[in-house]
Formats: C-alpha cells, sequence, structure tokens
C-alpha cells in the first residue's frame, strides 16, 4: 500500500537498540528526529549511526532531523526536587536564586525580570501551573499563584500572549548545529524563532558548519510563538519548511486557537511551496497504552486532511513502551484518512501563472497524470524541486522521484506523496529513463500495460533543468 504522509518519530531511550530502530523503519518511519534537549553530542552521534545503519539494511533512505533545544525559558532546582504550589499563595521567580524551595526558585534566563510587567501572566509545565505576576524587584519576579499544582526541577516557563526577549539561538544551539552537521543531519529544526532573520541566521550558521561535510541541511521553522503568527510568511519564504509545534504555541496562543492556527499553516505551506509537520500529542495515550485514543485516531487523520506533509512522534516513539505500535497505527489512521481525501487539482490550478521551465513541467506532469488515469508519475530530480512541485497539490497519484544524489533522496523522504529512491544517471537519456520504469516496475509500484509519465532534464545532471514529459507504457521500448 502507498502512503502519502510521511511519519517523523523522535528516537530516545525507548527507541535505540538497532532492533527497535529496524522494526520502526519497517513499520513506516520516514524521518528520525533528534532531539538537542536531552542528552548528550555523543548521544545524538551514535543514534545518528545506528539509524544509516538500520535504514542501509532496510534498503531505504530515512532522513535524519535535528531538533534545536532553542531559548526554552526554564526553573531552576529546588532543594527536594520540587515545591507543591497552592492557589494564593505568593511565589517568586529570581533570577540569583541558586537551589529553590517552597518561597522562590531560580530562572535560567535571567533577563525574564526585564520582560515582565505587573499583570502579566505566567504559564509554567506547558501551562498546568499559572502564576500572576504582581510586581517585579530588581532580580525578583513577585507572583501570585493562580492555578497550582506539583512544579519540578527545569520545567518550562511560558508568557502568555507571548513577548519575551530570548534571542532565538542560544549558544548551546550553535554548538548543537555543528554536532548536528558532523553526524549528517539532513534537516535542522530551529525552536522559537520570531521572524524571517531567525531563521536566516540559523542557514547561515548551518551552511558554514556543513560546509566541510558538503551539507547544506533543509531548515524547518518550529512555530510555537505568539509572535511567529503575524511573521508567517516571511518565516516561511526564509525556511524549506515549518512545523506546527502544538506544545508550546497552545501555551502561547490559548489551546482552543490552535486548530484553526493549524490549518492555516497547513495551507501557507503548502501555497508557499514548502514543507510542514504537524507536531505534538497526536498519539499521547499510547507512551502507556497500545491502542490510540478514538480522540488521536481523529487528530491524526485530520492532520491528514488538512494537507500535512508528516505527523510527528516525541515521547510515544522516544520514551514509550510502544514506539513500534504507535507508528504502525499511525501509518494506518493516515492510510485510511488519504483514501477519502479528494483531490483539488483543477481548483487549484485556476488562475496559476508559471515563471520557470521546470516548474511548469512539474505542473504539466501532475495535470496529466491525473486527468489520464496515470498509475505513477516518475521524475528524474537531482535537487528533488520537481518533486516538491508535485507534492504540493494532492492527487492519488503517487510520485516517484529518482535521483542519483543521496542527500536528495533523503531530503525527499519528508515530502508528502513523494516516494525517493535512487538511480544512476550517468548513462544517456534513454537508458536512464528505461532504468527508472524498471526501477517503479520491481518495486511493485506498476505493471506492464499500465500508463506512467515521466519528467527528466535534458541534458541530465543539471538542478533545475527538468524540460521534458514524457507518456510511456510500461513494456514499450522508449
Ligand atoms: P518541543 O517542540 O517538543 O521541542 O517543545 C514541539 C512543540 O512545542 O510542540
Ligand atoms: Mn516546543
Amino acid at each position: 500500500m502507498h502512503r502519502a504522509t510521511k511519519i517523523v518519530a523522535t528516537i530516545g531511550p525507548a527507541s535505540s537498540t538497532p532492533d527497535i530502530l529496524q522494526k520502526m523503519i519497517r513499520a513506516g518511519l520516514d524521518v528520525v528526529r533528534l532531539n538537542f534537549s536531552h542528552g548528550t553530542a555523543d548521544d545524538h552521534r551514535q543514534r545518528a549511526e545506528m539509524v544509516r545503519k538500520c535504514a542501509r539494511q532496510a534498503g531505504r533512505e530515512v532522513a535524519i532531523m535535528a531538533d534545536l533545544q532553542g531559548p526554552k525559558i526554564r526553573v531552576g532546582k529546588f532543594e527536594n526536587g520540587k515545591t507543591t504550589l497552592e492557589p494564593g499563595q505568593p511565589f517568586i521567580l529570581d533570577a540569583e536564586c541558586e537551589l529553590g524551595n517552597d518561597e522562590r526558585v531560580g530562572l535560567d534566563y535571567k533577563d525574564l525580570p526585564r520582560d515582565l510587567k505587573p499583570g502579566d501572566v505566567l504559564l509554567l509545565n506547558d501551562g498546568l501551573i499559572v502564576l500572576d505576576v504582581a510586581r517585579v524587584i530588581g532580580s525578583e519576579i513577585h507572583t501570585v499563584v493562580r492555578v497550582g499544582g506539583d512544579l519540578s526541577n527545569n520545567k518550562g516557563i511560558n508568557r502568555q500572549g507571548g513577548g519575551l526577549t530570548a534571542p532565538a539561538l542560544t549558544a548551546k544551539d550553535m554548538e548543537d548545529i555543528r554536532t548536528a552537521m558532523s553526524l549528517g543531519a539532513d534537516y535542522v529544526a530551529v525552536s522559537f524563532p520570531k521572524n524571517a532573520t531567525d531563521m536566516e541566521m540559523a542557514r547561515q550558521l548551518a551552511n558554514i558548519a556543513g560546509a566541510p561535510y558538503g551539507i547544506k541541511p533543509k531548515m524547518i521553522a518550529k512555530i510555537e510563538r505568539a509572535e511567529a503568527i503575524p511573521a508567517l510568511q516571511e518565516i516561511l519564504d526564509s525556511s524549506d519548511g515549518i512545523m506546527v509545534a502544538r506544545g508550546d504555541l497552545a501555551v502561547e496562543v490559548g489551546n482552543a486557537a490552535v486548530p484553526a492556527l493549524q490549518k492555516r499553516m497547513i495551507r501557507m505551506a503548502r501555497d508557499s511551496h514548502k514543507l510542514v509537520i504537524t507536531a505534538t500529542q497526536m498519539m499521547e495515550s499510547m507512551i502507556h497504552a497500545p491502542v490510540p485514543t478514538r480522540a488521536e485516531v481523529s487528530d491524526v487523520a485530520n492532520a491528514v486532511l488538512d494537507g500535512t506533509d508528516a505527523v510527528m512522534l516525541s515521547a510515544e516513539s522516544a520514551a514509550g513502551k510502544y514506539p513500534v505500535q504507535t507508528i504502525e497505527a499511525m501509518a494506518a489512521i493516515c492510510l485510511e484518512a488519504e483514501k477519502s481525501e479528494q483531490s483539488e487539482l483543477d481548483k487549484d490550478f485556476l488562475d496559476r501563472t508559471f515563471t520557470r521551465i521546470d516548474q511548469s513541467i512539474a505542473m504539466g506532469a501532475l495535470f496529466t497524470a491525473y486527468h489520464l488515469g496515470a498509475k505513477a508519475i516518475v521524475a528524474l530530480t537531482e535537487s528533488g524541486s520537481t518533486a516538491l512541485w508535485m507534492s504540493r497539490h494532492w492527487t492519488h497519484v503517487p510520485i516517484f522521484a529518482l535521483t542519483p544524489r543521496e542527500g536528495s533522496e533523503r531530503a525527499m523522504s519528508l515530502y508528502r506523496n513523494v516516494t525517493p529512491l535512487h538511480l544512476d544517471t550517468s548513462t544517456d537519456r534513454d537508458t536512464a529513463l528505461q532504468q527508472a520504469v524498471e526501477v517503479v516496475v520491481s518495486k511493485g509500484y506498476a505493471s506492464r500495460g499500465d500508463m506512467i509519465v515521466l519528467t527528466v532534464g535534458e541534458p541530465m545532471g543539471q538542478p533545475g533543468g527538468t524540460n521534458t514529459l514524457k507518456i510511456v507504457r510500461v513494456g514499450d521500448v522508449l
């Protein structure tokens, strides 16, 4: 069965043996997320090596996405590991406090007091605890507890409505970018960017760090700050894709606002020819249970119907009890949801103009394959851009992107409805086309007599060079 929606899974303690990782890849894992909020550089390096090895054994490419921690603002540690906050009680966040107690706790971001004023609302531990800011005195933020509960070491802090000034890239992030490039990451996800400048800076650092390894990673902007919403178009323009990072976003904008924002973000990303990942708590209950809840099934299916490229797992696959089953369940939900998804290709094409030759061929191939009832589109591509353009519109025709470039092949494992495959194109055009058809047939995606739409560039081997559209029947001599 051909599944269009891709699965991104975070790996961690629950999924760092070759056996489990193998099973996750076979169950449908497309992109591995290394979460740089946890673990050492060595942990990530070992995991990356394991991913490459397991993918090779499974006979397909799996991309690696390095997810930077970013300026997540956290409370410090407590003498006893935690405190219990009661509604109405005063509590102090103190930038100069070393070790917390029942009255106060320290802060990892020392400038936080400067960003706050009386009346501000602080949300701790993913919004479970709510504090009202009463006044700020020097390094101390005096608050009154509105919603209490247990507060333990290093829990995150958000301000309702956003507006904290912490820069998007910390010193740790810059070091982590270097680690990510040295282990060959294909994607870098940037946490808490506010605008295009944050993304441009991250890309520049990643390109410099990647140069010795010949890597120019694709950059994903995690949309999880209130300020990123009005800046969404400029962030999209400066990134290769976005992540609907519902965890922190829900805390900043209120969780009721997130579903509509998810739909808008996915639509805007696709209209801008960018990628989009929907993340956080998609299968949350499967951290402990072997089956998802009805609500989770609906959530994953609705993200598919919204048009997301990928759905993502965090703790479910990194620290949960059922990493393999979670991927199996997710894959099954995606497949079923895709069946009911209507193509809106003709509507998408109304009033469109194209300026590039390769883009025109990509759109022509898609339109032709859809209306001709072709079994597959086969794109011979160097950079993957032909496949990206095609994949921004939904049709039930699967797209096979054949490339001699390993980096392109891995990156395309995130593109919706695109199956990347390796093809040696050092031969002449006709041999390459013949081989392309054979690859798709040998993998069982088409058989004798089926119609296939092919795109290729002449001469071959030049990124952005696609200029030819060809329609063939399997079995015909090309
Ligand atoms: P995180 O990002 O898991 O790194 O916090 C995702 C989110 O906030 O939803
Ligand atoms: Mn986050």
